[in-house]
């Protein structure tokens, strides 16, 4: 890794390799060639979602696949999954492209459970849930299987949010049923920012056949139809397409499963080192800590997260800032994409000595 060192939460280190691809001379989105990028993209991300469900790419980050969930798969209402800034943010989206949204909320720091989810969906008439998988503000990491599980018994069709988990944490769209899987590439995937991708089942593209006033750009029937000829509606981020097919290859020759317990292995040992050697506290509920970020609290120790990751940034290592209201007391240590045990050993030691000087 080059310095400085980044154990940030998206976006995060690029791999040359990846990087490279980006630079590769351009061709019109309606050539053969592109035909063959897209054909050949496209199976690689059914591959890491563990679907056949059609997938399409959007030219947005993953905010803009949140306003295609608000337009084109909410009917009327939707219960919005909250425990944090992200999750609170879907909602908000939802709610702002004009339907309505009942709110299941937890504290920051606490899961959403299934029996909690089944307790709000017997008395809502919602007709989708949005789930934020992996809370990136508070790095909570909510039981994703058991609350999809939970959707289709009551025949709601869910919105999951894998953004800051997938390629990082098991995601198995199929054998789970879930309708729409959507995340943007710039965390575990590595890849630079611009792009986002969203598998989609087939009840989600029947609600967008039917869907009024569900606007052009993010219209998923028409993403359908050009996904058909292994195509987009609109220009593609090609750039970034080809870093996205790079950076699979790769996860794919490291091997799925093996990426996902590289990126337990190293969070496990960030969060043991932040609490038993320096005496930090872990935000979140331990038995829900997400395995591709670590948020710790300062507050218990009276530091001052901000000025910790100011003297670290001055020693060449940027360590992600707590989010929002959290930013004076907790810091989130991202191992998305490419962080090794190596490189994780090398910051905290670093930290460690930082620490000294408080
Ligand atoms: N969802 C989660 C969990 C995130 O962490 C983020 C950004 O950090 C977003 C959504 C927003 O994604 P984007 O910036 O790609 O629109």
């Amino acid at each position: 890794m080059d310095f400085p060192k980044l154990f940030t939460v998206g976006p995060v280190y690029v791999r040359d390799e990846v990087r490279e691809e980006m630079g590769r001379q351009m061709f019109s989105h309606r050539s053969s060639e592109y035909v063959d990028l897209h054909s050949g993209v496209i199976p690689k991300i059914q591959k890491l979602l563990f679907t056949k469900k059609p997938t399409f790419i959007y030219p947005s980050s993953a905010t803009g696949i949140w306003e295609s969930c608000a337009r084109n798969v909410v009917e009327k209402k939707a219960l919005s999954c909250v425990n944090g800034a992200f999750s609170k943010r879907f909602g908000k989206v939802i709610e702002a492209n004009g339907k309505q949204v009942e709110v299941l909320e937890k504290p920051m720091g606490q899961p959403i459970l299934p029996e909690e989810l089944d307790t709000a969906l017997s008395k809502s008439d919602a007709d989708s849930v949005s789930i934020v998988h992996n809370e990136t503000s508070t790095g909570v990491m909510n039981p994703l299987k058991e609350l999809i599980k939970v959707c289709n018994d009551h025949d709601v069709v869910s919105m999951v949010d894998v953004v800051s988990s997938v390629a990082g944490a098991p995601i198995y769209v199929d054998k789970w049923g879930i309708d729409v899987c959507l995340f943007s590439v710039q965390k575990c995937l590595a890849v630079p920012p611009g792009l986002a991708c969203a598998s989609i089942s087939e009840r989600v593209l029947e609600r967008s056949e039917r869907a009024k006033n569900k606007g052009y750009y993010f219209d998923m029937k028409l993403l359908e139809k050009y996904h058909l000829k292994n195509n987009t509606p609109a220009t593609p981020p090609i750039p970034q397409i080809f870093a996205l097919s790079k950076a699979l290859d790769l996860i794919f020759e490291e091997g799925l499963e093996n990426v996902w317990a590289r990126h337990k292995r190293v969070s496990d040992f960030v969060k043991k080192r932040c609490t038993e050697d320096m005496g930090f506290t872990l935000f979140p509920d331990p038995e829900y800590a997400s395995q591709t970020l670590s948020c710790i609290s300062t507050k218990e120790k009276g530091i001052n997260a901000k000025e910790l990751l100011a003297k670290m940034k001055a020693k060449g290592y940027i360590v992600g800032s707590g989010y929002g209201e959290l930013k004076e007391t907790t810091f989130r240590v991202g191992n998305m994409g490419n962080v090794y045990m190596g490189d994780v050993e090398e910051m905290l030691d670093v930290m460690q000595e930082v620490l000294g000087s408080f």
